[in-house]
């Protein structure tokens, strides 16, 4: 069987959190198993649906590396829900009825007013001709519902959750269709999961029942029905999702020096039996992705866990990868310098000026002031090309005595201005001779 995933947003606003980390899981499904992930445009309410969300949508999985294998779009395959439609039509496994929202209201009410529950009662089946032609006659054109079949129970086995099994007769027959015209979700989703031979839909657990009625769809539709995994969903760390967290998307991820990476890391293992480690390489994450191994529980995002994660993701991401984030001049040799002392890629152009200079004064007392006239007198003997602090470093504790802190800080301060950062052996080199010199002459 050939795996295709599908992630289907509705171009309606950004990607956040939540579905993000279903587009990854789709995708890191499709690749482990070397199959296809498609991009599935929702967008069958043409009123909601923006053209600047659709783009905004391609940038994102982009920036996150959820590069899809195909895109398509509903609104593109009209003709298509139409055909299918009535297919079912003829078969009798849709039908029209003409309630108002008031009055499939009221039914509710008096229905769980009995202590029954509130599911359609199927009014509209025992319409006859005559009454059809005059609700037609009247200008009242009908939605349309999808008929369950009541004779045949809902199964299936979920690759998250287990086995999964509904009574359709406790269900009401889905409006699939409104008035005007326009789809809702539920059968063009079934008609192209279908159509695109999709394999496995991989989707959050809210959609666990609407899985059901499609599962009948499907049938309705001749088609076998793909495999499901309803994942639980996120939660921040205290609970619920907060407004805040839950709106977190890839323009935010970004602009708080989260990289890719640590997004995809993080999303890839919460909620999992398998702990976040900070894997950069995505076949990493490839590898051990498997629903087995998710749980039922909500997964916890903690915003603090990624900045974390993300600081040991930007500590070993290669040269090349960030050389284009990086500022002018800065090589490999200057990346990798400051790369530990990180926890945004932004943050690189703070020790680069550290090394081009000018660099903070320092004051120091007169004792240091004496030892650095040592230092800068000792670095114009030493030979730059091959390991100048330690040269330097064993040269002025055999000149001085000194040794530790009292040897290595005020260096530190004179040469980067600063009481700690890179590891001094490989920022001197970055510094060279002329600007050493310079910064060690305080006097
Ligand atoms: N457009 C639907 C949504 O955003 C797709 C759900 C699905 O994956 O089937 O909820």
């Amino acid at each position: 069987m050939t795996v295709i995933t599908r992630f289907a947003p509705s171009p309606t606003g950004q990607l956040h959190v939540g579905n993000i980390r279903t587009a990854l899981h789709n995708w890191l499904w499709a690749r482990k198993h070397g199959g296809r992930f498609v991009l599935r445009i929702d967008d069958t309410d043409a009123e909601r649906s923006e053209e600047r969300f659709v783009e905004a949508i391609r940038r994102d999985l982009g920036w996150l590396g959820l590069v899809p294998d195909g895109e398509e779009r509903q609104s593109a395959r009209f003709a298509l829900y139409e055909a299918r439609f009535e297919n079912l039509r003829a078969a009798g496994r849709v039908y029209p009825a003409y309630e108002t929202a008031q009055e499939l209201d009221l039914k509710r009410k008096i229905q769980l007013g009995r202590g029954l529950p509130p599911i359609y009662d199927r009014a509209a089946l025992a319409l006859t001709d005559a009454d059809r032609a005059q609700y037609a006659a009247q200008g009242i054109a009908p939605h349309w519902r999808f008929r369950l079949d009541h004779d045949a129970p809902i199964e299936w086995d979920d690759l998250i959750r287990g086995p999964q099994h509904f009574d359709p007769a406790t269900m009401s027959d889905p409006v699939v269709r409104r008035a005007d015209g326009s789809w809702l979700y539920m059968l063009p989703s079934a008609i192209d999961d279908a159509e695109m031979a999709i394999s496995h839909v991989v989707r959050g657990e809210d959609h666990v029942s609407n899985t059901a009625l499609q599962l009948q769809m499907f049938a309705a539709l001749g088609a076998p029905p793909p495999a499901f995994a309803h994942e639980a969903l996120l939660t921040g760390s205290e609970g619920k999702l907060s407004k805040r967290l839950g709106s977190l998307g890839v323009d935010a991820f970004r602009e708080a020096g989260i990289e890719p990476e640590a997004v995809r890391a993080l999303l890839a293992r919460i909620g999992t039996s398998d702990s976040v480690e900070p894997i950069v390489e995505a076949d990493a994450l490839v590898d051990t992705f498997d629903f087995a191994r998710f749980g039922r529980a909500p997964a916890r995002f903690d915003e603090e866990e990624l900045r974390a994660l993300n600081t040991r993701i930007v500590h070993q991401l290669p040269y090349d990868r960030v050389a284009g984030a990086l500022p002018a001049g800065m090589d490999a040799a200057g990346w990798e310098t400051v790369r530990p002392n990180l926890t945004r890629i932004a943050d690189a152009a703070d020790w680069w000026h550290v090394v081009e200079g000018p660099v903070a004064a320092t004051e120091f007392d007169p004792d240091d002031r004496a030892f650095l006239a040592e230092a800068h007198r000792i670095a114009g003997t030493i030979d730059w090309a091959g390991d100048p602090w330690h040269a330097l470093t064993g040269d002025l504790k055999a000149a001085t005595g000194r040794k530790g802190k009292p040897l290595f800080l005020p260096l530190r301060r004179a040469l980067t201005g600063r009481d700690s950062g890179p590891d001094m052996a490989q920022l001197l080199p970055l510094i060279g001779r002329e600007r050493a010199l310079e910064r060690l002459a305080i006097n």
